[in-house]
């Protein structure tokens, strides 16, 4: 992905990570982790308490599930129109899940809202992440979150009871192959505690904003630390 120039960087003044002023680009916030691991429930809560945040909605060509929201949950599409996606160079990654459903970061938004400032949050499996990383590099932040123990991620694939048990088998299967990939992520977070692993991730994303490639307004701001200025 491109890296545009300094005036396409926001400010980013808020009281957890002042800036004083300084103009940042925001950041790719790559989040994996078995199914029924957390990922999603912890960034949607990091999504609700940081306007400088949000969540990419993805495109996926699976079946809506009860409860499930097009537009918000994820963009519901054909088949032939995800293709459609693909080969007009909307997608910023895309992904054969599960060998049977297409998943896919649409690309624009993203672009947009990194312009802006704004960090943004992948809710993708370790394809997402090997395909991010390496079209994005500087602007990903990858986070690989574990379960504390396989028998919790287990019980909680099954409380959910959307699936049938062929899925849960399935999600199973994937989450071992999930799990398999860890070290290709930057940090680990273990979901012992929900507050806890939302707090801990927040404390993640405040150190990363302060990475000097992101801060763009870091020249104008050392040229004026000068006597008489
Ligand atoms: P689910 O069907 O349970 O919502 O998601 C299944 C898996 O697909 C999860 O591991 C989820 O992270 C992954 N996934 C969702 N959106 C994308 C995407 O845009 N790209 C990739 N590579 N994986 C995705």
């Amino acid at each position: 992905m491109k890296t545009d120039g300094q005036e396409s960087a926001h400010s980013d003044d808020t009281p957890h990570t002042p800036t004083h002023g300084m103009k940042r680009r925001g950041m790719m916030l790559v989040l994996a982790s078995p199914p029924g691991g957390g990922k999603t429930s912890i960034s949607r809560e990091i999504a609700k308490r940081d306007p400088k945040t949000m969540i990419s909605v993805s495109a996926t060509t699976r079946a809506k599930r009860p409860g499930e929201e097009d537009g918000k949950h994820y963009y519901f599409v054909t088949r032939p129109k995800f293709e459609e996606m693909v080969s007009n160079g909307e997608m910023l990654e895309y992904a054969l899940v599960y060998n049977s459903q297409m998943y896919g970061t649409p690309k624009a938004p993203v672009e947009e809202a990194l312009n802006r400032g704004i960090d943004v949050m992948f809710d993708v499996d370790w394809q997402g992440n090997r395909s991010l990383s390496a079209t994005a590099h500087e602007d990903v932040v990858s986070v690989f979150i574990l379960p504390p123990s396989w028998d919790a991620l287990a019980t909680r694939l099954h409380n959910r009871a959307q699936d049938s048990e062929e899925e849960i088998t399935k999600r199973l299967a994937k989450a071992k192959d999930e799990i398999s990939h860890y070290k290709e992520f930057q940090y680990i977070l273990v979901n012992h505690e929900f507050e806890n692993s939302v707090e801990r991730l927040r404390s993640i994303i405040d150190g990363e904003r302060l990475k000097r490639h992101r801060l763009r307004g870091i020249d104008d701001f050392v040229s004026k630390l000068k006597p008489g200025k």
